[in-house]
């Protein structure tokens, strides 16, 4: 099954494409965490996008989809993806089709999760992730277990993002509605898109997604 998480930063595509990587062994594709690789080996790329991040804006269509592009061909990404972060441009949604048709693969889902505004910025303001493995972490939603050490892998270092600041994130939520919202009827006229409520607590919003995954493959079944 391959999809996209679609919504605005700190709607929880993050949590919600770990949770389906480790329930359902899809691979999860999130292009900021690419970039911010890319960044923190000093690369071309990683030159070439710091900026850019740094501000809030989005990186040209033409690198994204070439990254994208280089990363779906791997062949992990047969056994189904998340992508988390892409699309987030028209030009980024209708290449993508184009690519997965080139691979000879499919688009099953597009699932949205819908936060207000007010909601994501109190999300963002309190997120936090280990600096070893990448878990993420809240200050108010998701404490690590024990405090100060990472559930996953031990690690007591954490690290908030530079671009998670509250003037960038700002520019962050711009960039999603006047750039990446406008997809939405784009997915709606292919019929792939479901909306959830991504206000609901993780685990709620977790099962409702795998609801809808179920009905999914229901479809499928019967098609
Ligand atoms: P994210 O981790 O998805 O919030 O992405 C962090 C930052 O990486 C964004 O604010 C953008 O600057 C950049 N970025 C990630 N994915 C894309 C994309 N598909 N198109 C353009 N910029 C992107």
């Amino acid at each position: 099954m391959n999809l996209v998480l679609f919504g605005p930063p700190g709607a929880g595509k993050g949590t919600q494409s770990e949770f389906l990587q480790a329930k359902f062994g899809l691979v999860k594709l999130a292009t900021g965490d690419m970039l911010r690789a890319a960044v923190s080996s000093g690369s071309p790329l990683g030159r070439q996008v710091q900026d850019i991040m740094a501000k809030g804006h989005l990186v040209s269509d033409i690198i994204m989809i070439n990254l994208l592009q280089q990363r779906i061909r791997l062949p992990d990404a047969r056994r189904g993806f998340i992508l988390d972060g892409f699309p987030r441009t028209l030009a980024q949604a209708e290449a993508l089709d184009r690519m997965l048709e080139d691979e000879a693969m499919r688009l099953d889902a597009v699932i949205e999760l819908k936060v207000d505004d007010a909601k994501l910025i109190e999300r963002i303001a309190g997120r936090f992730s280990c600096a070893k493995c990448g878990a993420g972490y809240h200050d108010s939603f998701r404490q690590p277990k024990m405090a100060g050490i990472c559930d996953v892998c031990g690690s007591k270092e954490f690290i908030r993002r530079e671009d998670d600041k509250a003037e960038t994130v700002a520019q962050r939520l711009q960039a999603y509605h006047k750039k990446t919202a406008p997809s939405l009827p784009y997915y709606k006229r292919r019929g792939v898109l479901v909306s959830v409520d991504g206000m609901a607590d993780i685990d709620e919003v977790a099962h409702q997604i795998e609801e809808v995954l179920r009905a999914n493959k229901k479809i499928a079944k019967k098609g």
